[in-house]
């Protein structure tokens, strides 16, 4: 590797001179960029800001870098996680993200980590912008992304009349005329949930075939099932006032619950082979009590190495993280 004195030993023309210079200076901007963490954590929402509250409250020298995209950044309000409820996403984030640059050991850069690798001292880390990191420990907390079925109009209103979860949004559309979409194995539990909001149709969308048991819960439950699928939503989004279904008839409704399936936000995990697990709804990272995913002082927490997508539990597992991240670099 050039070092500023073996850059300038061989570089003779004033061209030459001047490539140099760009070079040198380059190097010496990702040098002043670089710098070393006990823990880096990705993603600094939920699980990630909980995770460096800790480590900050340790005095710990923690990074946490965050894209700024979080799940549930498609919601004009988030519910029932402790002391926020009704907030917006983003004034929970932005509260949660000043709380912590309170602490004089944090650290906060926004941006996109793009790779992560085992180094001497633990991990180096690359950002989308160039810069790198080191760490002893890293905490991924990068989420998970919906895959929503491909109908019209359900993206625009995804968060507000779309919804994933009665407990988060149930209330606010309660005694509407309610619809579950059959995107998924969860559609019947869902629907079967659901109507304690207000009347529900299930709509199987081709996809799910009821056994005797189902059938027999639906009913209890009132739930009324609708085999024709629906091809469009309609209203002013994001409000929804009714789907049109493949048949050509429209059928009045005031919000969908879907389970759809997630994926990974970002490949990193999986890059440095952190074994996952295969839950109703999609992959999710391996992890110990602890955090700790299969790869040595790796920690994985939040909606990424769970099965099940909740801020509040997402903040939990956050916590834990960062407690062990704070005692491995002790205790090993
Ligand atoms: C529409 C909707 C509404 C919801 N409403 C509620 C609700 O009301 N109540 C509730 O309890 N739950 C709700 N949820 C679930 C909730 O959003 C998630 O459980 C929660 O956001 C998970 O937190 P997390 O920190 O694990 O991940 P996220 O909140 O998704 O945050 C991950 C963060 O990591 C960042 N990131 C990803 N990759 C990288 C990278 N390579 N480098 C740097 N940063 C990266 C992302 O940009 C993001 O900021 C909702 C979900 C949806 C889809």
């Amino acid at each position: 590797m050039f070092t500023r004195r073996s850059v300038l030993s061989v570089g003779a023309g004033i061209a030459m001179g001047s490539l140099m210079e760009k070079a040198m200076a380059k190097a010496d901007e990702q040098t002043t960029k670089r710098q070393d963490f006990d823990v880096v954590v990705i993603g600094g929402s939920f699980a990630g800001q909980s995770a460096a509250m800790q480590l900050a409250r340790a005095r710990r020298r923690v990074l946490m870098i965050d894209a700024g995209k979080p799940r549930n950044r498609f919601a004009k309000t988030s519910h029932g996680f402790f002391g926020f409820d009704g907030k917006s996403p983003q004034e929970i984030v932005e509260t949660a993200h000043r709380q912590l640059l309170a602490y004089p050991t944090a650290q906060i850069l926004n941006g996109e980590v793009i790779s992560a690798e085992p180094s001497e001292s633990g991990f180096q880390l690359e950002l989308a912008d160039g810069a790198v990191h080191s760490a002893a420990r890293i905490v991924i907390a990068t989420g998970m992304k919906d895959e929503l079925p491909n109908i019209a109009g359900l993206a625009e209103r995804w968060g507000v009349t779309a919804l994933h979860c009665p407990y988060c949004h149930g209330y606010e559309v309660a005694g509407r005329q309610l619809g579950v979409l059959g995107a998924g194995p969860l559609s019947v539990h869902q629907a079967a949930l659901v109507a304690d909001w207000g009347p529900v149709t299930l709509f199987l969308q081709g996809q799910t075939e009821l056994d005797a048991d189902q059938s027999a819960l639906l009913t209890a439950r009132g739930v009324k099932i609708e085999p024709s699928p629906v091809v469009e939503l309609l209203g002013p989004a994001p409000e929804l006032e009714a789907v049109r279904l493949s048949d050509g008839r429209t059928e009045p409704l005031g919000a969908m619950f879907l389970a759809a399936r997630a994926s990974f936000v970002s490949d990193l995990a999986t890059r440095m082979g952190c074994a996952q697990e295969e839950g109703p709804l999609g992959p999710y990272l391996k992890v110990d009590d602890q955090k700790m995913t299969s790869v040595p002082n790796v920690l994985a927490a939040g909606d990424v190495a769970a099965p099940m997508p909740n801020a509040t539990l997402a903040s939990a597992a956050g916590l834990t993280a960062g407690v062990s991240a704070h005692q491995s670099l002790i205790f090993g």
